[in-house]
């Protein structure tokens, strides 16, 4: 079984991406987002372990990978999940992959990403990382993302980032209905994420799956009710997820593009139907800022 694979095995076809690999060099997530749709799929998701015989792995399947082809290191699990601090895996894997001739994107909630910042600027324009912020609300953080690093500590992080001159992208992705989609908190993510150094600013609103929904109903068991009812009875079903009624998505993710733009920002949904509101040449994985 290859460790290093065709990104998006699901053919999902809201994703207008252009094609890529994915790699996770651990096996779950220490961030246990509520909302995360990685326990759908993992085993006790939300342990994170390493890759078995990861190196020599990764060794292997780049023999049958095209050299600058663009490898994404997130799509399961935070590349910087806890064990990364001491086990230094995602580092190794990144050394290897750039000095092979791979381009890298990181999408990450955790400030250790500045670590490696020494790689990334060693490799100009072959790295693009995106930095997740979904409210600036601590209180609210904390019953969503319960594990993650909080959101100022990513905020520090992606400024950090982007005076490196590494390509920066924040993702105000899920925003959640009824949690964190008030326009003043909306606001005050694209204010910050401009502030930071942000080139392009990433949004998408939260698709259910029975097994997050339970998790997020309980941490917000006030909104239970208005929650079921947005997903479960006024949404739609698409490709295996519960997504919230089309005009609220629309009205929302409107509303953030023109934020964004405003500020300079370029935009990009994720997952969601409304292709035109994409800053045309742009794609939501920050591909297009690569070289
Ligand atoms: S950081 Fe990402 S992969 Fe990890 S638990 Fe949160 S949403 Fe899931």
């Amino acid at each position: 079984m290859p460790i290093i694979a065709k990104f998006d095995p699901w053919g999902n076809p809201l994703c207008p991406c252009p094609p890529k690999y994915g790699l996770n060099p651990y096996t779950g997530c220490g961030h246990s987002c509520t909302y995360c749709y990685i326990s759908s799929y993992i085993p006790r998701a939300f342990e994170p372990r390493p890759k078995e015989g990861l190196v020599r792995a990764v060794l292997r399947d780049l023999a049958k990978i095209p050299k600058g082809s663009v490898i994404s290191l997130s799509n399961s699990s935070d590349p910087y999940t806890p064990p990364e601090s001491k086990l230094q895996l995602t580092r190794q894997i990144l050394r290897i992959l750039l000095e092979s001739g791979y381009k890298v994107l990181i999408v990450t909630k955790s400030p250790l990403v500045v670590r490696d910042l020494d790689l990334f600027t060693k490799y100009p324009g072959k790295v693009v990382v995106q930095i997740t912020i979904t409210t600036l609300r601590e209180d609210i953080a904390e019953r969503l993302e319960p594990h993650a690093p909080r959101p100022i500590a990513r905020l520090k992080a992606a400024a950090e980032v982007a005076r490196a001159g590494v390509p920066l992208g924040v993702r105000l992705d899920p925003i959640v209905p009824f949690i964190n989609d008030g326009q003043n908190e909306l606001r005050a993510v694209v204010d910050a994420a401009a502030q930071a150094g942000a080139r392009q600013l990433v949004a998408s609103t939260y698709k259910a799956k029975p097994d997050n929904f339970a998790r997020l109903v309980a941490a917000f068991p006030d909104l239970a009710e208005k929650l079921k009812e947005m997903y479960w009875v006024k949404g739609t079903f698409f490709h295996g997820q519960r997504y919230a009624p089309r005009e609220y998505r629309l009205r929302v993710l409107s509303y953030v593009k023109e934020l964004a733009e405003a500020r300079g920002l370029q935009f990009d949904i994720c997952r969601e139907e409304f292709f035109e509101l994409n800053t045309p040449g742009t794609y939501c994985d920050g591909s297009h800022l690569l070289k």
